[in-house]
């Protein structure tokens, strides 16, 4: 991003304008819950901040997935995997989700590594509430819950039902 100077500039509602979305070019305070609709959230020192609902719409669907894996892994199901890769495949879901859940990585990386994001202002601050922080945006602010929605429908898929007829 440019180094575009937007200091005392205002958002469409009158906030203190932090940054301009990358996307729309909106100016955005997110601090102020004052954003445009590509605002997903920011990245704080490894966590997600500043989203309500990711863990609904990208971790709990991720985590399911993650033990789904490790469960055909310790069952040495290969067929099992090969028809989950298979699935995934259908549904679009990038290859390295198979390397990442198998890595048993959180759910917050690998959304970094499977959806495409743009990256706001990086800040950094001294002090007491040290840090480092970049907002996220995405050009398609459903890409990430359709992506949920997928890990969700291929372990409903391919779980064996514990309960009823198989
Ligand atoms: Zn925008």
């Amino acid at each position: 991003m440019s180094a575009e100077d937007i200091r005392g500039l205002k958002t469409p509602n009158g906030e203190e304008a932090v940054e301009r979305c990358p996307v729309c070019g909106r100016l955005n305070s997110p601090g102020a819950c004052d954003t445009c609709e590509h605002f997903y959230g920011s990245a704080w020192d490894g966590d997600l901040i500043w989203n309500d609902f990711f863990e609904t719409e990208m971790g709990k669907p991720w985590d399911a997935l993650v033990e789904f894996i490790r469960e055909l892994s310790e069952a040495k199901d290969k067929g099992g995997i090969e028809k989950a890769k298979l699935l995934a495949k259908k549904l679009s879901i990038p290859a390295k989700w198979l390397k990442l859940a198998r890595r048993e990585v959180g759910a917050f990386s690998a959304m970094k590594e499977l959806v495409k994001f743009q990256v706001g202002l990086r800040v950094v601050t001294d002090g007491m509430l040290s840090g480092e922080g970049y907002s996220l945006y995405l050009e398609d602010p459903g890409v990430v819950e359709n992506l949920g929605k997928n890990f969700t429908r291929l372990v409903n898929k391919l779980k064996p039902r514990r309960r009823g007829t198989r």
